[in-house]
């Protein structure tokens, strides 16, 4: 968990139906970059994550991974004690013979990433270096990378943005006439597929995938790139694969029926698809997701949801939940606003929506006990005490680790917000 302090509160414009913002900065409750991990590790399947940290670093990816069984697992913590300055140069080589270690057992490891963490003993090392040492070791068998899953620089989600923008350095230089898609998110597999499938009927190709299933197989880049992100969360992963020459395409994400419509269309419209052939390639999974959502809209219709700041989706869920299943978000928390990226999500927004970024807890908190939403999506610190209090709450990391992209699974994404309130609805019985 990680938090900050200081305070000042500023209200947002609000003007012609957009939505109010309102700034917060105050003590957050948030997961730190770490938790990426506990997906990404399950995507690049030859790649290992070695948190540089703590004890407490440990018990976080243990207990955030543990619902999960491993046959070998692809991440481990190794443990910096606390030591002074003149210990520096012995966490160093300490470091290369946890890595030497590891990596001559596990030679089915490509990519190492070494994932810096917040405790003061990790912060004077330096990764940068420590990992261009091992590279040049280790090269080319594995390619030894870094980032930061520190809870003092990043929250929950923003482990996988610093972890794929660690990537795109390392992806090959395209040549500007190579015309291709990239997506761009950590998606299951089961998704990915689907979208295959679904631009490979539209004629779009070659499409690749950031983050590849292997280390090996990561794609090119250049300035005959689109890239369209499938996840809201990745601003410095975008802007790292615009200065590699890429363009990114905007569109709301693809959660929802009409979510998904939006952001095929984007890339359809960018690849010149016709309207007809467009519609033919869409319209069976477009109506096969609306018929799934029928059902669900019923149970939810009508009922106020608010969101507190997490994984950075809130924005999108919101959307669809409004447009979609008719729910009425009372307050829509995210950690970061990037506007940019969230302009086509927030033109979607019903009008005079409530964004709070940032956080102030205990506010939050009042703000949440005057509303009473009938369902409050939060994360696992925040559940119990507002579950007490007699609010039905959702886990949101749940959402981030369930295939909840596309046509197919638009049902399902539903379903996510429906199981809590029938939880409760039986236990009131
Ligand atoms: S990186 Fe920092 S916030 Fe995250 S588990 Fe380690 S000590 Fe805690």
């Amino acid at each position: 968990m990680s938090s900050a302090a200081a305070r000042p509160v500023a209200e947002g414009a609000q003007g012609c139906g957009a939505p109010t913002i309102l700034k917060e900065r105050g003590q957050r409750e948030v997961f730190c970059g770490l938790t990426g991990i506990v997906w990404l590790h399950r995507k690049i399947q030859d790649a290992f994550f070695l948190v540089v940290g703590s004890r407490t670093c440990a018990h976080l990816l243990q207990s955030a991974a543990g619902v999960m069984i491993f046959a070998e697992p692809r991440f481990a913590t190794a443990i910096i004690e606390e030591r002074d300055l003149a210990g520096l140069a012995d966490a160093n080589a300490e470091l290369e013979g946890v890595v030497d270690r590891l990596l001559a057992r596990r030679p089915d490891i490509k990519l190492l990433f070494l994932v810096g963490s917040c405790p003061s003993e990790v912060i004077k090392l330096d990764l940068a270096e420590a990992s261009r040492r091992l590279s040049r070791r280790f090269l080319p068998d594995v390619r030894v990378l870094h980032y930061s899953g520190s809870g003092i620089e990043t929250t929950f989600t923003e482990g996988e943005d610093a972890c794929l923008a660690a990537l795109v350095p390392e992806m090959p230089a395209a040549a500007a006439a190579d015309r291709s898609l990239l997506v761009v998110g950590a998606l299951a597999e089961v998704v990915e597929d689907q979208f295959r499938r679904l631009f490979a009927a539209l004629g779009i190709g070659p499409v690749h995938f950031l983050p590849p299933r292997r280390a090996a197989e990561l794609p090119a880049v250049g300035a005959g790139t689109s890239f369209i992100l499938a996840q809201p969360f990745l601003a410095n992963t975008a802007r790292a694969l615009a200065e590699r020459g890429a363009r990114r395409i905007a569109a709301p994400f693809p959660l929802g029926a009409e979510g998904t419509t939006l952001w095929l269309r984007a890339v359809a419209d960018h690849w010149g698809v016709p309207p007809r052939a467009f519609q033919d390639a869409t319209a069976f999974g477009e109506q096969r997701a609306r018929r799934a959502l029928s059902s669900r809209r019923e149970r939810l219709s009508g009922l106020r949801i608010g969101f507190f700041p997490d994984s950075q989706l809130e924005i999108p869920l919101a959307r669809f939940l409004s447009r979609e299943l008719g729910m009425v978000p009372v307050e829509i928390g995210t950690p970061y606003l990037h506007r940019e990226l969230m302009a086509p999500e927030i033109a979607l927004l019903p009008p005079g929506a409530m964004i709070s970024e940032g956080q102030d807890v205990e506010r939050q908190l009042d703000r949440f006990r005057a509303a009473r939403p009938d369902l409050t999506v939060c994360g696992l610190g925040l559940a119990n005490p507002l579950e007490a209090e007699g609010l039905a709450t959702k886990w949101s990391i749940e959402l981030v680790f369930s295939p909840i992209q596309g046509y197919e699974q638009a049902g399902d994404l539903a379903e996510l917000f429906v199981r809590p309130l029938a939880r409760r609805a039986r236990l009131a019985v």
